[in-house]
């Protein structure tokens, strides 16, 4: 299959612009320095929040369906799969399966991008990496910042810290309120956590206020690591994470020496990786969510939907380590011990489970080995 990364880097902003175009959105209103606006074409809607992020090349739409990549805004309006949604994509610029690129080119193709892209972030390790714009702190004055949600503090967050990361409380929404910082200690965006039954499939949403939203692009920064930045400059290391909790909870286990930031979603994007690289990071680590029991699906008939389920989440997190794997060492953490509860953080069952995972790692090698293993 073509590689999606490829693909991304390849696409032009006029061909993606041309096939929305195709698919009856035009850009709604002026064409602004980060984003352009459509109509929500990705659930048939009306409304005209659908933003387009230039940078990153990504998608979010502020009524229904939250963030997605270009492949996964394809496969809304398409209504196709995932590897429909790439040979789309794919034959939209001119590639196709059967009379373009072959794997193989494209992977040597791909190492050579990549070997280049190394010495390039080695070589500007210390230029400045393009950071989100601040928003003005005043706004959290809107918020109480001493009432705190008990549910977390139950959960193994302490006052202290939270109180570290800003967290406030929206009585009248009934919000935890998330500030999120970019490298400098900026606000760029604000995020919430609601606790209201309405919101239960969509907990985790950029907070409105008053009319205006404090979205920020997700890709574009880091959770935690204006915070983090010594422990993980001094470590050498980062541990990538889905949430801020999980965040948090690393920074009541471990103080002054935590290594942990969260992409707040199932994603690393480009930036997120020449960030961490800028740093002088030698050793990334991945604790996303335990979203399928590995043990489960040993003796799963590999023909069941469920287990393709299983096999894409594993392809995924495979594909993010790959982000990594031939810049530094890259691992994985992996349930194989049944420590954690689905859905799980790897920091959701304490500190010691977390170390026996931490200790059980497994590394993840360059593509083509790594393709034996599975
Ligand atoms: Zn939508």
């Amino acid at each position: 299959m073509i590689d999606k990364d490829y693909l991304l880097e390849l696409i032009t902003e006029e061909q993606i612009l041309r096939m929305l175009e195709r698919f009856g959105a035009v850009p709604f209103g002026a064409i602004k320095d980060k984003e352009i606006w459509f109509q929500t074409i990705c659930h048939s809607g009306n409304s005209h929040k659908l933003c387009y992020f230039r940078e990153s090349k990504s998608f979010y739409c502020y009524t229904n369906c939250g963030q997605m990549s270009l492949f996964n805004f394809a496969m809304k309006v398409k209504n196709c799969t995932f590897p429909e949604a790439i040979t789309f994509v794919a034959n939209e610029i001119g590639i196709s399966n059967r009379y373009g690129f072959n794997t193989m080119y494209i992977s040597s193709n791909q190492e050579l991008m990549k070997i280049d892209r190394y010495i390039q972030i080695r070589r500007h390790a210390k230029k400045e990496i393009k950071q989100l714009p601040k928003i003005e702190t005043n706004i959290l004055n809107y918020f109480e910042d001493d009432v705190f949600y008990t549910g977390w503090i139950n959960e193994g967050i302490s006052i202290k810290t939270m109180k570290e990361f800003g967290i406030h409380w929206y009585e009248l929404q009934k919000h935890i309120i998330i500030p999120h910082t970019n490298v400098n200690g900026e606000l760029v965006g604000i995020r919430r956590r609601s606790l209201q039954e309405k919101d239960a499939k969509n907990k985790y949403m950029p907070e409105i206020i008053q009319g205006v939203t404090y979205a920020h692009s997700l890709n574009l920064n880091l959770y935690g690591l204006d915070i983090h930045l010594n422990g993980i400059k001094k470590s050498k290391k980062v541990l990538i994470v889905e949430s801020e909790k999980s965040v948090m909870l690393a920074q009541d286990y471990y103080g002054e020496d935590t290594f942990v930031v969260a992409t707040c979603g199932f994603n690393i994007s480009n930036w997120q990786r020449d960030m961490l690289l800028s740093l002088g990071v030698e050793e990334v680590i991945l604790g996303y969510d335990k979203d399928f029991d590995v043990l489960e699906f040993e003796d799963y008939d590999p023909d069941s939907e469920e287990y393709k389920k299983y096999e894409r989440f594993v392809n995924r997190i495979y594909s993010l380590a790959h982000k990594f794997t031939s810049y530094c060492r890259t691992y994985v953490l992996w349930d194989n011990l049944g420590l954690l509860q689905k859905k799980d953080s790897p920091f959701d069952r304490g500190k010691e489970v977390l170390e026996t995972l931490m200790k059980n790692k497994i590394e993840i090698n360059t593509e083509r080995e790594e393709e034996n293993t599975y």
